[in-house]
């Protein structure tokens, strides 16, 4: 997870803010969270689980994911750190279609020419 979390991480922003508090500096870290990113990955993860394809490493992951999201309309928000307020199963049903269906477009155009060799 954390290892995700920081491969991932350039397509999150953080912002920092720093409040003074009795003489100390005192960091609160919030970041700027593209809901869809968060969906896109959980439906990759939902999809890798029931079905095959040529290679799903974690190279092949972001460029399924990076494919996803550019189709996508990004939907972002604020959070205190580490906390993700919206989850997978709450999507719309619609929304959750045609998520699913950008990540298999993109999982099919990787999985046929993937930017590596295959072993
Ligand atoms: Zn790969």
């Amino acid at each position: 997870m954390l290892f995700t979390y920081l491969f991932f991480g350039q397509l999150t922003f953080i912002i920092k803010t720093i409040k003074k508090s009795k003489g100390s500096e005192v960091f609160i870290m919030f970041e700027l969270i593209n809901h869809t990113e968060t969906s896109v990955r959980q439906a990759l993860q939902d999809f890798l689980r029931d079905n095959e394809i040529s290679c799903s490493c974690e190279q092949c992951q972001a460029d399924i994911m990076a494919l996803a999201l550019n189709r996508l309309p990004a939907h972002y928000y604020v959070s205190k750190r580490g906390e993700i307020l919206t989850q997978w199963e709450s999507q719309s049903t619609t929304d959750k279609a045609r998520i699913m269906a950008d990540v298999v477009r993109a999982a099919q155009q990787v999985s046929a020419s993937p930017s590596h060799q295959l072993k």
